[in-house]
């Protein structure tokens, strides 16, 4: 593991650097910190995140009730903004969230 110490990140986000991303991921999260990532990228590092570093369950996100959940660019003949595939029983919770602490203020 490289160890992180960059000066156009904040001490925070370069202890989290060390933590938390892997090496081949540095580059996305680097840039989502430092605001050069596009929109779409941003939102793909996010899911990165939250799958805990894991492709299979980016892809394989089924937690329909994710805002982010229609543009999660890793899942499986994704268009962003486009409507989702029909769901079969049973297919709502395959990543690594906890629905429990998903809440919506709005
Ligand atoms: S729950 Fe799924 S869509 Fe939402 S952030 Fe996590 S991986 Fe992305």
């Amino acid at each position: 593991m490289t160890l992180f110490d960059d000066p156009a990140l904040t001490p925070e986000q370069n202890a989290f650097m060390n933590r938390s991303v892997l090496d081949r991921h540095v580059t996305m999260f680097r840039n989502a910190f430092t605001g050069t990532a596009s929109p779409r990228a941003a939102i793909k590092t996010f899911c990165m995140n939250c799958a805990g570093n894991d492709l299979e369950t980016a892809k394989s996100c089924m937690v329909t009730i994710c805002p982010l959940w229609r543009y999660n660019g890793y899942r499986t003949g994704h268009k962003m903004g486009r409507a989702a595939p029909a769901l079969s029983e049973g297919e709502d919770s395959a990543c690594g969230i906890d629905e429990s602490q998903l809440t919506l203020d709005v």
